[in-house]
């Protein structure tokens, strides 16, 4: 037998500290991306990876999806700013 100790997360919403019950992942591809043909030429790829982004509790969940969504927007912005510079 085996026992291991729970992680709680915590809801990302602040002051809000719940323990979160919602998990937001991402996937991206790993900086060492190698990729292998199966017997019937098949191209495979195994080097994704989920990301785990923030948690949240059930109150939050919008909250913190909006929030996610404006941080990889602005991301996007910036880098697409400081191309033109
Ligand atoms: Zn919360």
């Amino acid at each position: 037998m085996k026992v291991n100790k729970i992680i709680h997360h915590l809801c990302k919403q602040e002051p809000c500290f719940k323990i979160a019950e919602f998990e937001f992942t991402d996937i991206r591809i790993k900086p060492t991306l190698t990729i292998t043909t199966d017997d019937s030429g098949t191209t495979v790829t195994d080097d994704i990876e989920t990301v785990v982004l923030a948690h949240s509790c059930e109150d939050h969940v919008e909250d913190i999806r909006k929030l996610l969504k404006e941080i990889q927007g602005s991301a996007k912005q910036s880098s697409e700013e400081s191309k033109e510079e």
